[in-house]
């Protein structure tokens, strides 16, 4: 039998050298390996001498189990790095989507992380609702002797912040599991708290009586997204605008910005379906306002930061009690006692605080009361097959009025106000694995992108037609007005005629007395539907995530019914068995 070469030719060892150590690898075991990788591990801890007594043979790797409910990604990500640094300390890590998890195996995870986000108004992420709604209802499994911790995800600008994270701890508890750490609630600035977070329960989930010079060795392959190389880097690029215009007509009552960006040192390996976040600035007037309203006007240097540094719009109760810390305001502390706060906040901003509750801040205070300015995410509109080292996105506008007071969407509006062609923008990819076109090119696919969420379908478009792919392309498009806010028509129009495209649907909401959606659109083709979804075809929806994409998934069930005479329940089940073969994705907000 030829003799096995295990060690590459760049090893840092001479040709004799290489040719030893390959003829003692090369037939050892696997327990042999571990031992001898353990021992080298312990001999060089011990600072190069052997140690006093003979290695013992390497403990096996702790497993743990990773779960995660993710919508935009964060969660995933955490869980990716829970498992490095995991693996480095010696355990045997798994990650588990919730869209995969199977609940009746939670009982034997042993150890147990789950790292939860929550969306919109207290909701499990779309894709964790079958396992979350599992775990929560009375056939969920006993998990007496797992440890367990939970990291919860949220966002403070929502009434119920991290409640997923803080259902699925008292859970896990009630169901008999024994909690390791404690919980951590996580606003958008999450960074550091949870690699603080993740280190700390490692240490907490760790055998106690794990001897420093005994490795533990785990053989597993890395997971995906674990593997250091292959992580995106995490800072903002800087971008110049060579394209902005409104898409709708001057007679709409929408203004939704293309913008196409440029990239100086070409651009980031995106995929369609990945967004990009955007890093925005501050309504200048709204900085003066807070500004004039906090007595700091004059403060230049308070007011950069402002401007890109602080999320000056968000107020939770949070942001109520740090105000009440800092100035010890007694009527903004009644709003706290007599529990009003939470319903006063609804539809105010920061500004209303400090204008209802006249206080004078310093700088600092206006810094601990704001939390750091998140940036922005939004779906792709472009595939680098077609535009090369450009991104291209479409974002409406955001502008409204609540308590007597306009209002705008922070980037939205920094956006379409006060940027124009040649404006630079930071900027920085955040991919999204769960929304991907189907790996097979003949597959069809079935497109439902009301408003901006037809973004990430003109990506589907644009790289299906550069790859010529033979599947067929269906487009459910819905807006307002046909005449004033039919997004990219002239390119659906060419790509009907390529071929790109097979078909389109389009639903104009506001142009008959009734409403008509694109879920209307969906029952009338129920049997179409339908025979593509049986042929295979791959079912995608982006935008509303508050009520059109519950809609739409509505929708699809009854089509299933309408097409298949099918009870609503036996309905329901073809749709649960496309999402659990993920051939049912969504990218919504
Ligand atoms: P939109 O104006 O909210 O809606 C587009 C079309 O969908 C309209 O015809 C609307 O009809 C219809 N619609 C309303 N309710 C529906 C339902 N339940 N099912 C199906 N269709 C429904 O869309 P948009 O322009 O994309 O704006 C949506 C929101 O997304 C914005 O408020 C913004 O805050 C947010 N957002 C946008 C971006 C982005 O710009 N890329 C990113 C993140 C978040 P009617 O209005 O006539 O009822």
């Amino acid at each position: 039998m030829a003799r096995q070469n295990l060690l590459p030719r760049t090893a840092p060892f001479g040709d004799g050298e290489r040719a030893s150590l390959d003829a003692v690898l090369g037939s050892a075991t696997p327990v042999q390996r571990a031992w001898l990788a353990g021992f080298l591990a312990g001999l060089d801890a011990a600072g190069g001498q052997p140690a006093a007594a003979p290695a013992a043979l390497p403990k096996a790797a702790e497993p743990l189990t990773i779960v995660y409910a993710s919508e935009s990604g964060n969660s995933e990500a955490l869980a990716g790095n829970v498992a490095k640094l995991a693996r480095k300390q010696g355990f045997k890590p798994k990650v588990v989507d919730f869209s995969d998890l199977d609940v009746a195996s939670l009982p034997k995870a042993g150890k147990l992380i789950a790292i939860a986000a929550t969306w919109g108004e207290g909701e499990p992420p779309a894709r964790a609702v079958r396992a979350y709604g599992e775990l929560m209802g009375e056939g969920a499994p006993r998990i007496d002797g797992v440890d367990f911790a939970v990291l919860a995800l949220g966002d403070t600008s929502y009434v119920e912040f991290c409640a997923i994270g803080k259902a699925l701890d008292a859970r896990f508890e009630a169901l008999g599991g024994k909690r390791a750490a404690e919980r951590a609630d996580l606003d958008l600035d999450f960074e550091k708290p949870a690699a603080d977070w993740i280190k700390n329960t490692l240490k907490a989930l760790a055998p106690a009586e794990t001897p420093d010079n005994v490795v533990a060795v785990d053989f597993a392959r890395a997971a995906p997204g674990e593997d250091d190389d292959a992580e995106p880097s995490r800072e903002p690029l800087v971008v110049e605008v060579v394209e902005h215009v409104n898409l709708n007509s001057s007679r709409s009552d929408k203004e939704t910005i293309h913008l196409a960006l440029a990239f100086e040192d070409g651009a980031p390996a995106y995929e369609p379906g990945d967004s990009l976040e955007i890093f925005p600035e501050n309504d200048p007037q709204l900085v003066d306002e807070i500004l004039t309203a906090a007595g700091l006007s004059g403060d230049e240097a308070l007011r950069k930061a402002l401007l890109a540094e602080r999320d000056i719009t968000t107020l939770s109760t949070a942001t109520i009690e740090r105000f009440v810390k800092a100035t010890g305001h007694a009527d903004a502390q009644k709003l706290i006692d007599g529990g009003e706060a939470r319903a006063w906040i609804e539809g105010r901003h920061l500004i209303d605080l400090l204008a209802t509750f006249p206080a004078t801040l310093t700088a600092d205070h206006l810094t601990t009361i704001t939390r750091p300015l998140p940036p922005r995410a939004y779906s792709i509109a472009s595939s680098r097959k077609e535009v090369g080292d450009e991104v291209h996105l479409a974002i409406v506008a955001v502008r409204y009025e609540t308590h007597g007071r306009a209002r705008s969407g922070v980037a939205s509006v920094h956006v379409a106000d006060r940027i124009r062609d040649g404006a630079k923008l930071r900027v920085r990819l955040k991919p999204n694995r769960h929304f991907r076109l189907p790996q097979d090119p003949a597959t069809d696919i079935i497109m439902v992108g009301p408003g901006t969420g037809v973004a990430p379908f003109r990506a589907f478009v644009q790289e299906r037609r550069a790859i010529e792919a033979p599947g067929r392309s269906w487009l459910f498009f819905g807006d307002r007005h046909f005449l004033h806010d039919f997004l990219y028509q002239l390119e659906w129009q060419e790509a009907l005629e390529d071929g790109s495209l097979t078909k389109i649907d389009v639903a104009f909401s506001r142009d008959q007395p009734e409403k008509i959606y694109v879920q209307n659109r969906i029952t009338h083709n129920a049997q179409e539907l339908v025979s593509w979804l049986e042929g295979g075809a791959h079912f995608y929806v982006c935008g509303d995530a508050k009520n059109m994409a519950k809609d739409v998934r509505a929708a699809v069930v009854r089509a299933y019914e309408i097409a298949r005479s099918l009870s609503p329940a036996d309905a329901e089940a073809q749709v649960a068995a496309l999402e659990r073969s993920h051939r049912y994705q969504q990218d919504v907000y």
